[in-house]
C-alpha cells in the first residue's frame, strides 16, 4: 500500500482467515511483469506502478469490465512454473498480512492454452501453496473453479476430483452470472460433491436475488458476494423484513464471502458507505471478509479491514466474531479447523480496546 496508516498496521498483525481469493487476481505487479517478459506476452506498460494504475484504472465499472485485466494476468499463468509461482507469492503475501487460513481459488479451464491439461493446473496451483506454506506456516487450501459461461464444468469438477483431500476442499462456479444459470452446471457439482468437495458458487455480485435462488438450489454451501441478498431484504416502515431467499440463507447458516472493496470495484454496490455488510451481520447473516483480487482491487485484508473500520465503524470484536465465522465455514477438516481457531483465538487475546 501506498499509505500504511496505524490502523493498518493493527489489522495487519491480527490473524486473519480469507476463504474467497483468485490466484490470477493477484500477482505481484513485478511477477505480472516478469512473466510477460519470459511468455512474450505484450501489451502491458513497462513499470510495476504503470502495472498498478493500469489494474486499478480498470477496476471501475460493471463486473464484466472488472474482468477485462484478467486477460493479461490469465495469458502469464500458462506454465506449471508460472502457475507455482503466483500460488506462493500469494501465500506469502498473505502470510506477511497475518492470514493464518487462506483458500485460494483458480479456474483450470483458463490455463490451457500452452498444452497444460487441467489436473497440471491443478497440481502446479497446489505445489506453489504448499512451497509458500513451507517458508510461512501459514495454512492455505486450494478451490478449483468452473466458468459459468463455458461448457467444460464436468471435465473441471473431473479434474479436482482426484485431488480432495488432497490440498482441494472446494468446487466454484464463477465468471458472468446474468444468462448464465449454476443449475447448467448440475453434473459438474454432483461429480465434485461425490469426490468429497464442499460447494460454494458466485452468485448475487453481477445479478441479484434470482442467480442467489439458483446457487442455492444447485447445492452451495457458500455463496461467493452475495451481496444482493439485500435485494430480499425490505426496510418500509423501520421494519427489516426478510424475503425467502434471504430468510433460507439467514436460517440454513449459509455464508456470504463478502469482498468489501472488489463489490464497489464492480458496482454490485455503489460504495463503501452504502455497503450492506453491517445489515448483514448485525442481522445474523454469516458474514466473512474477503479480498477477491488483491491486484485488480488493490487490497488486502489488512486493507479491507481498515476501510470497514472507517465505512462501518466496526470493532475488534466484531471483526473477530467475522473470523471465527470465517472458521466455521471454512471447507478444511476439523483439526485444522481448531488449529486455526486457536490462533486466531490467541492473537485477539492480545488487542487493546473493544
Ligand atoms: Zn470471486
Amino acid at each position: 500500500m501506498a499509505q500504511v496508516s496505524v490502523q493498518h498496521d493493527v489489522y495487519m498483525n491480527t490473524p486473519k482467515v480469507l476463504l474467497h481469493d483468485h490466484l490470477d487476481g493477484g500477482l505481484r505487479p513485478r511477477t505480472v511483469l516478469e512473466l510477460a517478459f519470459e511468455a512474450g506476452h505484450e501489451g502491458l506498460p513497462a513499470s510495476s506502478e504503470e502495472i498498478e494504475s493500469l489494474f486499478e484504472s480498470r477496476a471501475a465499472g460493471s463486473l464484466e469490465e472488472y474482468l477485462v485485466p484478467f486477460e493479461h494476468t490469465v495469458a502469464v499463468m500458462q506454465t506449471p512454473e508460472a502457475i507455482r509461482r503466483v500460488a506462493k507469492e500469494a501465500v506469502l503475501d498473505h502470510a506477511a498480512d497475518s492470514v493464518v487460513y487462506g483458500e485460494l481459488r483458480l479456474a483450470p479451464s483458463l490455463h490451457l492454452e500452452r498444452g497444460l491439461t487441467r489436473g497440471q493446473v491443478i497440481q502446479a496451483a497446489l505445489e506453489g501453496l504448499e512451497l509458500g506454506q513451507e517458508q510461512t506456516g501459514m495454512t492455505s487450501r486450494l478451490i478449483v473453479c468452473a466458468m459459468r459461461d463455458q461448457g467444460d464444468s464436468t471435465d473441471v469438477a473431473c479434474a479436482a476430483a482426484p485431488f480432495a483431500e488432497h490440498g482441494v476442499v472446494g468446487f466454484d462456479l464463477a465468471g458472468p452470472e446474468a444468462g448464465f444459470l449454476a443449475k447448467a452446471h448440475s453434473a459438474a457439482i454432483d461429480i465434485a460433491r461425490a469426490s468429497g468437495l464442499h460447494i460454494t458458487i458466485h452468485a448475487g455480485e453481477g445479478d441479484g436475488v434470482a442467480s442467489i435462488e439458483d446457487a442455492l438450489a444447485s447445492g452451495a454451501e457458500r455463496i461467493g458476494h452475495g451481496v444482493r441478498i439485500t435485494e430480499d431484504l425490505d426496510a418500509g416502515n423501520g421494519v427489516l423484513r426478510f424475503g425467502p431467499t434471504a430468510d433460507r440463507v439467514r436460517y440454513e447458516r449459509i455464508a456470504l464471502e463478502i469482498c468489501p472493496k472488489s463489490e464497489v470495484d464492480t458496482r454490485a454496490v455503489l460504495s463503501l458507505a452504502a455497503h450492506p455488510i453491517d445489515i448483514l451481520f448485525r442481522e445474523g447473516f454469516v458474514t466473512t471478509i474477503n479480498t477477491d483480487n488483491t491486484l485488480m482491487s488493490k487490497t488486502d485484508m489488512s486493507r479491507e479491514f481498515e476501510l470497514l473500520s472507517h465505512a462501518k465503524g466496526f470493532t475488534n470484536s466484531e471483526f473477530r466474531a467475522m473470523t471465527l465465522n470465517a472458521i466455521d465455514v471454512a471447507f478444511c477438516d476439523p483439526v485444522t479447523k481448531n488449529e486455526v481457531r486457536s490462533r486466531v483465538e490467541a492473537g485477539y487475546a492480545g488487542l487493546a480496546g473493544p
